[in-house]
């Protein structure tokens, strides 16, 4: 005598196979499995517009933005940087910093803002209620330039559309442009930084807010109480 337990499984079974063997009589060749998998579904950015309208898709992750990149050799800087730097820190974080590129100490550590620079920014962190873990740190260019001299147009061309990958996947509330480059290459506007700082513009529909960069600071610290003043904005528009 079977338990109910065993004759229920026996009846489920029994039902399983009647209803695969009316399909199969059905003309039915395979049958098809909603994954809500998230990682199994295709990428958006992989499908056409109208089809990723209408189909199950996801936006892609920074790790599949690090994963894209490789070891990259899409410009020049990838023959002579020691290794690429990314960009680090909360993938959702609703504050994003965009510094200009990796130095010295970024480019042997693989981290932004790791040298005197970085501490300032941690400081800087510290003072608005914020730690690193908070925020994400990024570049617009992600090999360190040799001498750390200027990064040129192409270079500069062929980097930032994994910058713009990064915010899509992050898609943060504010975005700040740490220092000239930064501020003048992500505004495509030539203003000097001392006119550009303080005013909110926008970034691919993100608010921006241009400031000083941390290494300016060091050596200009008079600036930083300017600094101080564009943060205390940031912190007003992230608390709205
Ligand atoms: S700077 Fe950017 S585009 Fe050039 S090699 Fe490095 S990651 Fe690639």
């Amino acid at each position: 005598m079977l338990d109910k337990r065993t004759q229920l499984i026996h009846h489920a079974r029994a039902n399983t196979v009647a209803a695969l063997q009316d399909m199969q009589r059905w003309g039915v060749e395979a049958l098809h499995f909603n994954s809500h998998t998230p990682e199994a579904l295709p990428l958006c950015s992989s499908l056409d517009p109208v089809t990723a309208a209408t189909t199950a898709c996801r936006t892609e992750t920074l790790e599949d933005i690090r994963a894209d990149m490789g070891e990259c050799q899409r410009c020049a800087l990838g023959r002579t940087r020691t290794q690429l730097v990314f960009g680090g820190g909360n993938p959702k974080a609703s504050l994003v910093f965009v510094g200009e590129g990796p130095g010295q100490r970024e480019d042997e550590q693989g981290e932004p803002f790791v040298g005197e620079a970085g501490l300032l920014l941690n400081r800087i962190l510290f003072a608005m209620g914020l730690e690193r873990k908070d925020v994400y740190i990024c570049n617009v260019i992600k090999c360190r330039p040799p001498q750390n001299r200027n990064p040129e147009a192409d270079e500069i061309a062929a980097c930032e559309p994994f910058l713009k990958r990064q915010l899509d996947a992050i898609n943060p509330e504010v975005l700040v442009a740490l220092g000239k480059f930064a501020a003048q290459t992500l505004l495509q506007d030539k203003t000097p930084i001392s006119k550009l700082r303080g005013e909110w513009r926008s970034y691919n529909d993100i608010d921006l807010m241009p400031t000083f960069h941390p290494a300016y600071l060091l050596r200009n610290p008079v600036h930083k109480r300017e600094l101080w003043q564009d943060m205390k904005q940031v912190m007003q528009r992230l608390q709205r």
